[in-house]
């Protein structure tokens, strides 16, 4: 599986082709380290043995602009004192924050469900234009400063980056074509709800941006995607134009390869990612509530292989179950979905053959009951 990072190819590699020397060589860089560090964790994974039960405690280490994290220095845990170093301290807010959403809102100990240790890596190499979780651990870059600024300015991105561990850890959407783009709208619908909940914002006063923290700060209001209205998070000559579709009538066929983003996961997720703001907006009020739960119930109920259409469906079947078929919340989820043109797979059939089959199972055993006591009347006369 390649490294889940929060900046996708397609924009580094725009940067990559810029006119500007030093523009082309940071991201060039960025992306050189990227593969890098994609094999490192094949590496890693055969090494390292699965972490003991824990309650997701916090590390975070600083690279000190290195780019080999067993030399990156222990810098703050979960009990010590606070950093003198911002980026530090704002990781470890990060993570606390994203743990915490979890565990309260949705019951979950930690990324693994079973207290996993959540370790970030800071100042990770210089002019890094990326963060990413690797399966083990969340790294930062710093940014250049002038397309990215530090990547734990952002908690949607944090949010983001340890939503693809949840992930791994339930559905394991494998992370190409429509699954793919499902495993990357998982992260960035959990990844705005974790910025969602910790601001205490409803569904009309979230912006619904991804990353607007950490994009050109010299330009106002933009973001690496916008699950309001895909397609519409940048555009300026640095980075071209947001290019994720809203509706599966613009669904974009890229080759399954790491050039073509995996048959654009990156950029169809803009669909399912539309789909779960207008449910959100539709119901009103805090998103975490009825819209999370009903994700997070389908993300755990959804496999490998689950495409659009599949979850699209489960998401109905959930609300029925958690809200009541016919209930409100499953009506605007079959809306949602039919606003970026999927249509959920007829009524909830197996809900109400379940209700039928149970009513019969009163009446047959309301009969019996009557026949047996006709009986003892029978015996005792
Ligand atoms: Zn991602």
């Amino acid at each position: 599986m390649p490294l889940c990072c929060i900046v996708p190819p397609h924009m580094l590699e725009r940067l990559a082709q810029s006119d500007s020397k030093s523009r082309r060589q940071k991201a060039l860089n960025t992306l050189f380290n990227t593969y890098r560090l994609s094999g490192e964790r094949t590496i890693r994974a055969l090494t390292f043995a699965s972490t003991s039960p824990d309650t997701g405690r916090r590390s975070v280490y600083d690279c000190r602009h290195g780019v080999t994290l067993s030399r990156a220095i222990l810098t703050r845990t979960e009990d010590g004192p606070q950093s003198t170093d911002e980026s530090v301290n704002r990781a470890f807010d990060g993570l606390g924050a994203t743990r915490d959403f979890y565990r309260q809102v949705l019951n979950r100990n930690s990324i693994d469900g079973n207290g996993l240790r959540l370790n970030a890596y800071v100042h990770y190499d210089r002019d890094f234009q990326n963060a990413y979780w690797d399966g083990e651990q969340m790294v930062f870059g710093d940014g250049d400063g002038e397309i990215f600024v530090d990547f734990t300015k952002s908690l949607d991105v944090i949010g983001h980056e340890l939503t693809h561990g949840v992930t791994e850890f339930t559905a394991n959407l494998t992370y190409h074509n429509q699954p793919g783009a499902l495993n990357e709208s998982m992260s960035d619908v959990f990844g705005v709800l974790v910025k969602q909940w910790a601001n205490q914002q409803t569904a009309e006063q979230a912006d619904w941006l991804i990353g607007a923290d950490i994009l050109t700060p010299g330009i106002a209001g933009d973001a690496l995607r916008s699950m309001k209205a895909p397609g519409t998070a940048y555009d300026n000559e640095a980075l071209g134009r947001d290019p994720q579709p809203g509706h599966m009538s613009g669904y974009v066929q890229l080759p399954d390869t790491s050039r073509g983003d995996w048959g654009g996961v990156h950029i169809n997720s803009g669909i399912p990612n539309h789909a779960f703001y207008l449910l959100a907006t539709s119901l009103g009020g805090p998103a975490w509530e009825a819209p999370g739960h009903i994700w997070y119930e389908s993300l755990k109920a959804s496999s490998a292989d689950t495409n659009f259409q599949q979850f699209a469906d489960t998401t109905y079947a959930k609300a029925g179950l958690l809200y009541g078929a016919s209930s409100k919340q499953q009506k605007l989820v079959s809306d949602a979905w039919d606003g970026v043109g999927i249509k959920v797979a007829g009524v909830n059939t197996t809900a109400v053959e379940t209700e039928n089959t149970l009513r019969e199972l009163v009446k047959q055993v309301s009969q019996l009951t009557a026949d047996i006591a006709s009986l003892k009347a029978a015996g005792k006369g």
